[in-house]
């Protein structure tokens, strides 16, 4: 007997890893707990009573009644070898005439300890945490009604610790669908940011940041914008850079790519929300101004003419601008490119750096 309660316990790792998932101990008193020391006290008529657990090196009390300390180091714990015999209670009704069991230095109101009595807590795994034990300082016995309370309550004492681990399983498995939710969610916004950029650079020009031709027939395409064009007149302007060629050939293309961005940036800077400028071609440029007259787009195209004269480059740069109106009721899109295609023809016919309006239909 003595060797058997003197050795480690055979699965000590996995005993201690079945404490710690219900990580009670070093918790805050609760009054449940509370509650079954002061019934097991009551019922064995003792004066201290405990809920012990056996962690590492140490007993620590979840709960106590009359006892000085709340853990005492493990080799003191007469608890620890209450836990080697699972199955039952353990009485010790004399602890001064028992060689086999460690001396506490634990006191009752100052007194040594002469009677135990601790019936072990299991896991639902059969692993013996610890006790809820009765103790006195007086050698006496448990009469069997008391050690049936004792069991009953080491088995309320089961189900407060089951409970308190299901509780904290709900909690990380909650914490772990809220994780993977938010994990789920930010997937969700990287892929929409991703779509964005992809739907982004399809419609845009990559040099100029504006629409480019394919975003232009997908405008055509689409029922909402073309009905735009058919509630008002609106004006159609072709833009080209004024001799672009010799711009390139002169200062060079990354100084030919510096003057289109000019160019995009006072077409950009000159016009509504509503209208549409798209990078037409190389250097070309389409600005599309719905619920406008010619009178007032003249008036933008002549704005932007400005702003590129005034463009901060290591060169003169010049634009020549056709302008054509549209009345959808009585014209249709084509015929109004092509009339404002012929207005920058003439444009660039009479002397560039100007802007013509098409004069062939007014509305
Ligand atoms: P015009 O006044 O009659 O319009 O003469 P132009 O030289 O502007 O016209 P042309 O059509 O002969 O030349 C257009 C030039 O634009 C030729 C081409 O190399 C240049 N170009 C087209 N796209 C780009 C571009 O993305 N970057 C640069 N740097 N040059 C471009
Ligand atoms: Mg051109
Ligand atoms: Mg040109």
């Amino acid at each position: 007997m003595s060797a058997v309660l003197s050795l480690p316990l055979p699965d000590e790792v996995s005993r201690q890893a079945a404490l710690d998932a219900y990580a009670v101990v070093d918790t805050v008193p609760e009054q449940a707990y509370d509650d079954i020391v002061r019934l097991a006290m009551s019922l064995c008529d003792a004066p201290a009573a405990a809920i012990s657990l056996v962690d590492h090196d140490r007993q620590w009390f979840k709960a106590q009644i009359g006892l000085d300390v709340r853990q005492t180091p493990r080799s003191e714990a007469i608890c620890d070898r209450a836990i080697r015999q699972p199955g039952h209670a353990l009485v010790i009704h004399d602890l001064e005439a028992q060689s086999l069991y460690p001396r506490t230095s634990m006191r009752i109101d100052g007194q040594p300890l002469r009677f135990y009595a601790g019936v072990p807590l299991l896991s639902p795994d059969g692993h013996a945490l610890g006790t809820v034990c009765v103790m006195d300082v007086r050698p006496r016995r448990l009469r069997q009604g008391q050690r049936e309370g004792l069991e009953v309550l080491a088995r309320q004492t089961q189900h407060l610790l089951e409970l308190r681990r299901y509780a904290l399983e709900q909690r990380r498995l909650l914490s772990e669908r809220e994780a993977l939710a938010k994990r789920l969610e930010d997937a969700r916004a990287d892929l929409q940011r991703r779509n964005d950029q992809l739907e982004h650079s399809a419609t845009h020009d990559a040099l100029t940041g504006l629409l480019n031709r394919a975003a232009l027939s997908q405008l055509r395409e689409n029922p909402a914008a073309m009905a735009k064009l058919q509630h008002a007149p609106y004006t159609l302007m072709l833009l080209d850079v004024d001799h672009f060629k010799q711009v390139n050939d002169r200062h060079g293309h990354l100084l030919g790519d510096r003057a289109l961005r000019a160019v995009a940036d006072a077409v950009a800077g000159s016009i509504r929300h509503d209208d549409v400028a798209v990078r037409y071609g190389g250097e070309e440029f389409l600005i599309l101004l719905p619920d406008t007259r010619l009178a007032s787009a003249t008036q933008v195209a002549e704005r932007i003419r400005q702003h590129i004269a005034r463009a901060a480059l290591p060169f003169p740069l010049t634009v020549s601008i056709g302008l054509a109106a549209g009345e959808p009721t009585r014209d249709w899109s084509e015929r109004v490119f092509d009339r404002a295609d012929q207005a920058l023809y003439r444009a660039k016919a009479t002397g560039r750096n100007r802007i013509v309006a098409d004069d062939t239909w007014r509305g």
